[in-house]
């Protein structure tokens, strides 16, 4: 059973639980499920008075406050897990006195509310230790879960509010004749950790085809490919592996081939479909890489990973062209690679700048686009193939999946933004920092609410009399131009 809460949420518990004056201390997380695992939607630290006993070897709320704690976790299908210190000591564990308090507040649980689980955390100074007792009415036994810090590379006091990496368990599995390049610079335990990493690659174009091949080649242990297209002539010369007989066929299919060859250890499954009719996918996943340009599907996407607490990446390129003589001049070659680690990193939402425009012609019918263009609505080249080519789908690939390395083994804190400038051979990385009040991972948004959340509803609503900043045809342009003047507004380093 894997917990997850965000850098922020776990330092506000660890400030209010490890003081000088070694006392325990306790909270709660309010936490939402998420596929097999759970979120953390709230936080509740207590205060003196919310507490019955606070001592140096145990503590305890009042009833009232348990009560009170129950019922809004009823109310809104949260469950609670009680977390509490042991400042005194470094290594955590439950006491004696844990498991009573545990038993009595489990039976207690169990009576009133059958569909509710009960978790418990201690924290000590250097470790933490998770128990879950699901629910009664599942019928399942206690486990023993971790806890998953979404930007742990946040905090400053890393070993902090972490349970001890359990990892694989058997070092054997590791293949050393493989990987050992690699384990010269990452380690046992970076290459470990990316045979234990599940990345769900959305698009399996000529950027995605390479990342997701990558990937398995650099020992990721499962992968997942969402495209809901097949491969036309035109594809060949971009996606890894694929050849002239597999045009028609689907391009998670042409993945499989070439993530096999790459390395058939790596668990992987393909899904023709569209990455936002696969949300289950989005909560079991370690980490999302998007490479899709539909900026309805990129939507949702990020509220999908903001209510599932799960880190994702947003990658793609563009190049523009200009007639001259008889042919095209390139004017520019432009990458941008934006990592979004939910109410740790910001994204579009967080600006109030959702590309409502390129949302609109995204979910127009080809009779309806040549509507749009017909009347003057939206610029013939909307409609066309934009130029791409492999090199630049390559360059971004490699940024990107650098960027994974860095939040898989933590050999160093990852950028939130990388930008590419292909004319100049320039490659700079910054960082952002979320809005307060941003729709989707602020306080009134999704963040961490996982399964609780109503189902993310789509902008139906488009006005299309009202002003758009996108009034031009080249919104991919205008998408990331904008993805990159913000980003820059809101870097703090
Ligand atoms: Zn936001």
């Amino acid at each position: 059973m894997q917990l997850r809460v965000t850098a922020e949420q776990a330092a506000t518990l660890r400030d209010h639980l490890i003081r000088d004056d070694r006392r325990e201390r306790a909270g709660f997380l309010l936490a939402a499920e998420s596929g097999e695992g759970l979120v953390t939607a709230e936080t509740r630290p207590l205060n003196e008075d919310d507490m019955a006993v606070t001592e140096n070897t145990a503590c305890r709320p009042r009833p009232e406050v348990e009560q009170d704690v129950l019922r809004y976790c009823d109310s809104n299908d949260l469950h609670p897990v009680m977390v509490h210190s042991h400042p005194f000591t470094a290594t955590a564990g439950f006491s004696q006195r844990d498991d009573r308090i545990m038993d009595r507040m489990t039976g207690y649980v169990n009576g009133l509310y059958p569909g509710m689980g009960v978790g418990f955390v201690v924290t000590a100074t250097e470790e933490t230790v998770f128990r879950w007792f699901p629910p009664a009415d599942t019928g399942h036994e206690p486990v023993d879960g971790s806890i998953t810090v979404i930007g742990d590379w946040l905090q400053p006091d890393t070993g902090l509010f972490r349970t001890p990496d359990h990892g694989p368990g058997d070092a054997d599995g590791l293949d050393r004749d493989r990987f050992d390049r690699s384990i010269r610079c990452l380690g046992e335990d970076g290459q470990h950790r990316l045979a234990h990493t599940h990345v769900v690659v959305a698009g399996a174009g000529g950027l995605g085809s390479h990342i997701t091949e990558q990937l398995a080649r650099i020992g990721v242990g499962e992968l997942t490919a969402v495209d809901p297209d097949v491969v036309e002539p035109s594809n060949l010369p971009r996606i890894a592996g694929a050849a002239p007989h597999h045009v028609g066929r689907p391009k998670p299919d042409v993945i499989r081939e070439a993530v096999y060859r790459a390395n058939p250890d790596t668990a992987f499954t393909e899904i023709q479909g569209r990455i936002q009719d696969h949300t289950s996918r989005i909560a079991a996943a370690d980490l999302v890489v998007s490479t899709i340009d539909n900026a309805t599907a990129k939507s949702t996407l990020n509220q999908d990973c903001v209510r599932h607490l799960t880190p994702f990446v947003d990658a793609g390129s563009r190049i523009d062209t200009e007639r001259k003589g008889n042919g095209p001049e390139i004017t520019a070659i432009k990458g941008l690679m934006q990592l979004v680690a939910p109410g740790v990193t910001a994204w579009f939402d967080c600006y109030g700048r959702g590309n409502t425009e390129q949302a609109r012609i995204d979910d127009m019918t080809g009779d309806e686009l040549d509507e749009e263009i017909s009347q003057g609505y939206v610029d013939a080249d909307v409609a066309d193939s934009q130029p791409a080519i492999t090199a630049i789908n390559t360059a971004i690939a490699g940024a990107t999946l650098q960027t994974v390395l860095k939040l898989v083994t933590r050999y160093t804190a990852p950028s939130a933004l990388i930008r590419y400038d292909g004319l100049a051979d320039d490659i700079s990385g910054s960082q952002t920092i979320p809005n307060p009040s941003c729709v989707t991972c602020g306080p009134d948004g999704v963040l961490g609410l996982g399964e609780s959340a109503p189902d993310p509803e789509l902008d139906q609503s488009f006005d299309a009399d009202a002003p758009s900043p996108f009034q031009t045809a080249r919104v991919w342009k205008h998408w990331m131009d904008n993805a990159v003047l913000h980003a820059l507004h809101s870097t703090h380093d």
